[in-house]
């Protein structure tokens, strides 16, 4: 199995109501780290061009940059931590990735402060996300 990684960053403002630090509003400048997955290579030797994914990652964490993520329609329900950020980022790419074959989006990691990383693996807990609050 081979595995490529792009990064991409952007920048945005949050707060997390009830947290004792992270209750007032606040910026981070994220950085989305995307692994993506194959079992085999295309005639060219390659999983997927480099470019290509980071564009899909870049499109979608668009949205997102210098913005305050608690006004978004996204986190209407859902708290803007880097755990749901990056389940939500992993859902954007899978449906816009339905059609791929034999690659698979693997992993989607939000560094919300260097070396402070929360990653995604899939779906599993995603119909619990509504449900996510922040212990007091
Ligand atoms: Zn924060």
């Amino acid at each position: 199995m081979w595995t490529l990684e792009v990064q991409a960053t952007f920048s945005a403002a949050h707060f997390l109501p009830n947290h004792p630090k992270c209750g007032d509003m606040h910026g981070h400048n994220y950085t989305v780290c995307v692994v993506v997955a194959a079992n085999g290579l295309d005639w060219s030797g390659m999983m997927i061009d480099f470019g290509t994914l980071k564009a899909l990652v870049q499109d979608a964490i668009g949205a997102w940059d210098h913005r305050c993520l608690n006004e978004l329609a996204e986190f209407k329900d859902t708290p803007p931590t880097a755990e749901i950020m990056a389940s939500l980022v992993f859902m954007k790419l899978r449906r816009r990735t339905s059609d791929w074959q034999e690659i698979w989006i693997q992993s989607v990691a939000i560094e919300e402060t260097p070396g402070c990383i929360a990653t995604y693996y899939g779906d599993t807990i995603h119909g619990e996300v509504k449900d996510v609050q922040p212990r007091a």
